[in-house]
């Protein structure tokens, strides 16, 4: 772990217009629209319900002429709107072609995300690399270099296998070498081209994550670029988020990481909010940030005296949410409250008292009241409406804690 934490001290600092990513700075939460970017308000309009979800970033797609000119006035609507985050333009094929034919779109973008394995074939595949690292040096612009699995530079695959079959090389570790080296062969020629180590971002993703480990952990081993991780085409519902939670956990927790993203297929007519909630979920579970109240509960049990606990536990992550959607700016620091809803009096005070405000309820066959214990303390013992009272004890809280005169 100590050794892990000082490979993420070692990644270069990449400012994107309004945000820094890299180095000791706190790991960034992007996301993706999934607008057609021509239809300039449903695309501003995504990215300001990705940016109010917590989205430090926002990639868009930028693959015709039409998406290119959108840019400039998506950017400009944005920003009359009062929204600053930086947007990325997401290139394959005609990258070189879109960000020379349309320079205002090369203008107002704020990072270029280049995938080397769709930047063009043989010859051509250096001059259009080149030039799209050109553009982004004459606009002072960082880039991402986003390898993936499924678009791997085919060329240095084909190489790399003759080479592995000759030395007894397994395919997974064919796999590994390959994204690492059209990563890393990739930023070398951007710094040959005249771009700086800190205008450069990387991301080699797979929807693997034994494979992903071993990528990210070469490549934080091997070089100092900021990288951005994530785990490629999660998939959907329970499956998406768990198995990117579970990826993006196992490499931060090693130092490993400086901007997220979850690619979480949503349900027909499901939030793109989602991927930007699972990925703060990831950051403040892990304590490498915090971005709301926690809220802890205990499962529930056998001895659990009745669906108040469930009740109770629903209506405070409900009520806290609506509070904060409210009254963020008026707390501030709130983020940092730790709440406790237990089910009964076998963990429901100790896991209370290591809670800034917690609650027990009783259990099958103890007396009918709920204790609130308060920074650590036995405050209160309700009885009859406990809902109305935790709330009431809650909001007092808040307000002596982080309100205009509290404490913190
Ligand atoms: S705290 Fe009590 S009710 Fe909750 S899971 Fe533990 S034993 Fe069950």
């Amino acid at each position: 772990m100590q050794e892990a934490q000082l490979i993420r001290h070692k990644t270069h600092s990449v400012k994107i217009s309004t945000i820094t990513v890299g180095s000791q700075n706190p790991v960034v939460v992007q996301s993706m629209t999934d607008t057609n970017t021509s239809d300039i308000y449903a695309t501003a309009n995504q990215i300001i319900s990705l940016s109010d979800a917590g989205s430090e970033i926002v990639r868009v797609t930028v693959d015709n002429v039409e998406a290119a000119q959108a840019l400039p006035e998506i950017k400009n609507y944005l920003l009359k709107k009062g929204y600053h985050t930086p947007l990325v333009g997401c290139f394959h094929y005609n990258g070189h072609t879109l960000l020379t034919e349309v320079p205002e779109c090369a203008a107002a973008l704020d990072k270029y995300r280049i995938n080397p394995g769709n930047v063009g074939v043989g010859n051509k595949r250096d001059k259009n690399f080149e030039t799209i690292v050109k553009i982004a040096i004459k606009n002072n612009k960082p880039i991402r270099i986003g390898v993936n699995w499924g678009s791997l530079d085919q060329e240095l695959l084909a190489k790399m296998m003759d080479d592995a079959v000759k030395n007894g090389i397994d395919n997974d570790s064919v796999m590994v070498n390959a994204m690492v080296e059209s990563a890393l062969s990739s930023a070398e020629r951007a710094i040959a081209v005249g771009l700086s180590a800190d205008k450069i971002v990387i991301s080699a993703k797979v929807s693997q994550i034994p494979l992903l480990k071993r990528i990210y952990l070469e490549l934080a081993h091997r070089s100092n670029y900021a990288l951005h991780l994530g785990l490629t085409e999660a998939g959907m519902g329970v499956q998406g988020v768990v198995s990117s939670a579970a990826a993006l956990s196992s490499l931060l927790q090693m130092g490993i990481g400086d901007t997220i993203r979850a690619s979480i297929t949503p349900a027909p007519g499901e939030a793109r909010i989602n991927e930007v909630l699972v990925c703060k979920e990831v950051l403040q579970s892990l304590g490498l940030r915090r971005f709301a109240p926690s809220i802890t509960s205990c499962p529930g049990c056998g001895r659990t005296k009745s669906d108040e606990f469930k009740k109770l536990t629903l209506e405070t992550n409900q009520f806290i949410q609506a509070f904060l959607l409210e009254n963020k700016n008026k707390y501030p620091a709130i983020e940092n409250l730790k709440i406790a809803v237990m089910g009964c009096i076998v963990n429901g005070p100790g896991e209370s008292k290591h809670s800034d405000i917690g609650i027990s309820l009783p259990g099958k066959g103890e007396e009918d009241v709920a204790v609130v214990f308060i920074d650590g303390e036995k405050e209160h013992t309700l009885r009859g409406d406990i809902f109305k009272s935790f709330r009431e004890i809650l909001l007092s809280y808040v307000e002596k804690k982080f309100g205009a005169h509290g404490q913190t």
